[in-house]
């Protein structure tokens, strides 16, 4: 059946798994923040290909740091050592905060986050996580089992941990599930997104920072979402002050080449030996290539500090417009509430030539622009939307 269909998205559609609800898209090229599809019709992409695209589309420094390392070792695993794993690992841990200063290497977020369990429970020797409601933390099973809500969980609930939640925002809560002394990690994604961009007082995160300490339990930021610079700190941590025993990162971290890492305090690291985790790919060339161009470019352009401009620009443009509630969250991860539905507006956007993302929330756009966004990227931006919204209600189409 499949060789007879010639359109892309009915031979995905008959050929992959329907995991996900796709809008009719193929996309085929890209640059900076412009993707293209296949009739050649031009997007402005402010989802950043989910997050990812931390310097647009194609960057050209990591596009030519990947050719050159595939023409000259494309790929060989931890078995051996190598200059460019080595680099890159140095640029992570010289942005990390002080005690932060190893690297896992591994090639997906929620890959990061089984990492950082199972490092918390093989430090603390206990078995129990604490999470968030409305958290997400990933799909595989140690990963689900922190994730938030009985969509993701109900046929995998007789293999998954148990995990206590509580609720985002509340320290209250968290010595409450703290008491409990089998606790091995309290994990939290520090601004949640697929919540709808939502952040605590500052006070809470150095609070539960506390409460860690006074446990023994071992906190874990996932900063799968808000680190490597997008919320305009490299780490959302740096914001609030508050160093975390474990961080996880991936999305914006190879710029689009896969790349995933946990950053682990001097105390847990002292502990590991050889043999207690691995991964074949995790630390390949080409991602280390990836991921090394990536920082260097992040600290060279000074894009950190651009993303918290663009946030002010982003926020008083939208906030203008009416229908638009409020803008929420910080520099390149920003959340859009409006007075109506937003999935009909995210397919009304895409039609008027503007990609976006939905959240978990009804009322909430989520923005993930690349941090080399221009200004008059944002003010097409904001063109594009009031002429959008200023259309009235809508259907999703
Ligand atoms: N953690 C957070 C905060 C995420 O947003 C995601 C993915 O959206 C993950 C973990 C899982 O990452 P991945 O899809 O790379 O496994």
């Amino acid at each position: 059946m499949t060789e007879t269909l010639t359109d892309p998205m009915a031979l995905e559609d008959a050929v992959t798994l329907p995991t996900y609800a796709k809008p009719p898209v193929a996309l085929v090229r890209g640059d900076g923040t412009r993707v293209w599809d296949v009739d050649g019709a031009e997007y402005l992409d402010f989802y950043g290909g989910h997050c990812v695209a931390l310097l647009g589309h194609c960057p050209p420094r990591v596009v030519e740091a990947i050719r050159r390392q595939a023409g000259e070792l494309l790929f060989y695993s931890n078995a051996v050592y190598s200059p460019v794993r080595a680099d890159a690992a140095q640029a992570l841990v010289e942005l990390a905060p002080d005690g932060l200063g190893r690297v896992f290497w591994c090639n997906s977020g929620t890959e990061a986050n089984e990492a950082a369990l199972k490092l918390a429970r093989a430090f603390t020797g206990r078995s129990r996580v604490v999470a968030f409601g409305d958290g997400f933390h990933g799909r595989t099973l140690g990963a689900l089992a922190a994730t938030h809500g009985d969509s993701y969980h109900a046929p995998y609930r007789a293999v998954l941990p148990e995990t206590a939640w509580v609720p985002f925002g509340w320290e209250g809560a968290v010595e409450q599930a703290l008491a409990d002394e089998d606790v091995a990690a309290l994990i939290l994604e520090p601004m949640q997104s697929m919540a709808g961009v939502t952040e605590a007082r500052p006070a809470f995160y150095r609070a539960i920072r506390e409460l860690c300490d006074q446990t023994g339990t071992v906190l874990i930021f996932d900063e799968v979402q808000t680190g490597v610079g997008r919320t305009g700190a490299f780490l959302y941590g740096d914001h609030v002050g508050v160093t975390p025993d474990l961080v996880t990162l991936a999305k914006s971290l190879g710029a689009g080449v896969p790349v995933g890492a946990v950053l682990v305090n001097d105390a847990i690291a002292a502990t590991v030996k050889p043999g207690d985790q691995g991964t074949t790919f995790g630390g390949g060339m080409l991602a280390m290539a990836a991921a090394k161009a990536t920082l260097r470019q992040l600290t060279d352009d000074g894009l950190m500090a651009r993303a918290a401009e663009l946030f002010d620009r982003i926020s008083d443009g939208l906030g203008r417009i009416e229908g638009v509630v409020e803008v929420r969250g910080r520099g390149c991860l920003i959340g859009v509430a409006l007075d109506r539905e937003a999935r009909p507006v995210a397919g009304a956007l895409r039609q008027a030539g503007v990609i976006v993302g939905t959240s978990g929330r009804a009322d909430t756009l989520r923005l993930m622009p690349p941090l080399t966004t221009t200004d008059e990227d944002v003010d097409e931006l904001i063109r594009r939307f009031a002429a959008v919204l200023g259309r009235g209600p809508m259907r999703d189409p």
